[in-house]
């Protein structure tokens, strides 16, 4: 069964963002004071107690996987953590103090995450600290969504429960490939066998969801060892499952330079194995979530999604509507209101600025109605698929097929294809659509019409 055909491929496979917010981040402006940072996280210490989300970044890494995209530090020496620990302290002191404004009273926390780089470099020791922290600082409403990223070579049985025991209910497994040429082509070797035992573990500890992280594009993929992987995958039956498009971008990112461009799959064949994954995944059970994103009905994220109520934001795919994200750690990004922040990338930085007892923050932006506006549509798009005029017109005062002429001319292109349907109250990316939503949502992006340099994403698919 072909899924997607590849001439609507060849012509809608573009460079594009991710849209995990809008305006993208490489929109944001310095910001060395962490002004709009600040001036959002006391306009939301005075508003109403509404619960935020937190993240964490650790950045280590025990050794550097060639595909890597993230912002990290290799190190074999675990004494780094000590130092990071103790300068992510006085951050999160310093965040909370202006959180708490003037009332002196935190909003609770619905929603934890820990990414990196990997949290799991940091030791049982070090991970109940700095969850005893956070809890000491900030009241977690009940059943609050706690997830952590896991490189599955970091942990056993004894760590998993250690991690469940902590409040963690979710778990993040990178898988990426279980084929063990890929894995050596890649730096990242984990047989079947070891994320299998963890799985089962991870199941036994009653982790309310489990998600595994998967790679196609990897350098010696190719159809037939991809379908292997994939029995695997839908064999140990996690929750969810986020799919990526491996972008080879060595240019950018040092660690690809490993890998040799002659044995990558070519568009082709990253097609062929993308069609492979979801129509085994659908076939599973699976629902699609939206771009890269498979859940299990039963799942909050597809409950979720059902409802109409899936939000975005620069964790991908979340289900806690209109919630704040504070960030915290190198490189860490928050959105607050009207504000997005990105902290500093390199720990000498980071250390540096909260020395100074300042905020680590490097650049930002506070968004004008426009991008607000322009936020909800896209985001509308990436979630829901959908956007419904009427709503927008009374909130922003507008009339929608004037403001956005030139994007709805833009889409018709897509709706010639099938791939949006519009009439007078919406527009609905359809089915086959979905697999082309960022190119969609493109065409409402007004930063990326005033400066054409799309090269600098990769392609949708
Ligand atoms: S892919 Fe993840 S585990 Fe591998 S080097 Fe990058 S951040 Fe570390």
């Amino acid at each position: 069964m072909e899924l997607i055909a590849p001439d609507l491929m060849r012509r809608f496979d573009i460079p594009g963002p991710r849209y995990t917010s809008y305006p993208t981040a490489d929109r944001f402006i310095p910001d060395p004071e962490g002004a709009s940072l600040i001036g959002a996280l006391r306009d939301r210490a005075s508003g109403p107690t509404l619960p935020m989300s937190l993240y964490i970044h650790v950045p280590f890494c025990e050794s550097v996987c060639y595909y890597c995209a993230c912002n990290k530090v290799i190190t074999k020496d675990h004494g780094k953590a000590q130092d990071y620990l103790r300068y992510l302290e006085l951050e999160i002191n310093q965040v909370s103090d202006h959180l708490a404004g003037p009332r002196g009273q935190l909003s609770p926390v619905s929603q934890l995450h820990f990414g990196g780089g990997s949290p799991t470099f940091l030791s049982d020791a070090e991970l109940s600290d700095l969850v005893a922290r956070l809890r000491a600082r900030f009241e977690f409403v009940a059943g609050a969504e706690c997830s952590i990223e896991i490189d599955p070579r970091t942990v056993n049985g004894a760590r998993l429960a250690h991690i469940r025991q902590l409040g963690f209910n979710r778990v993040s497994f990178g898988v990426q490939d279980f084929d063990p040429r890929v894995q050596e082509a890649i730096h990242r070797v984990q047989p079947f066998e070891q994320v299998e035992a963890l799985m089962k573990e991870a199941r036994a500890l009653h982790f309310d969801s489990i998600n595994v992280d998967l790679i196609y594009g990897l350098p010696h993929q190719g159809p037939t060892s991809f379908a292997r992987t994939l029995e695997q995958v839908v064999r140990i039956r996690p929750d969810r499952i986020a799919l990526y498009a491996y972008a080879h971008l060595p240019a950018r990112f040092k660690p690809q330079r490993r890998i040799d461009a002659l044995v990558l799959p070519g568009a082709d064949l990253k097609l062929r194995m993308l069609d492979q994954a979801i129509e085994k995944f659908l076939e599973q059970g699976y629902e699609y979530i939206g771009m890269d994103h498979f859940a299990l009905p039963e799942d909050l994220l597809a409950r979720v999604k059902r409802e109409g109520k899936l939000q975005r934001n620069f964790q991908g795919y979340h289900t806690n509507a209109g919630s704040d994200l504070v960030g915290f750690g190198v490189s860490a990004i928050s959105q607050v209101g009207r504000a997005y922040s990105q902290n500093v990338k390199t720990l000498a930085e980071y250390y540096a600025a909260l020395d100074q007892g300042r905020l680590p923050v490097e650049r930002g932006l506070t968004l004008n109605d426009d991008d607000l506006l322009r936020r909800e549509v896209i985001m509308g798009l990436m979630c829901q698929g959908r956007v419904s005029f009427e709503p927008l017109e009374r909130r922003y005062g507008i009339r929608f097929a004037e403001y956005f002429y030139e994007p709805l001319e833009r889409i018709r292109e897509f709706e010639n294809f099938g791939l949006v349907v519009r009439n007078a109250a919406e527009i609905e990316v359809s089915k086959a659509g979905w697999f082309f939503v960022r190119a969609v949502a493109m065409a409402f992006d007004k930063y990326l019409w005033q400066h054409t340099d799309h090269h600098r994403f990769s392609k949708v698919l």
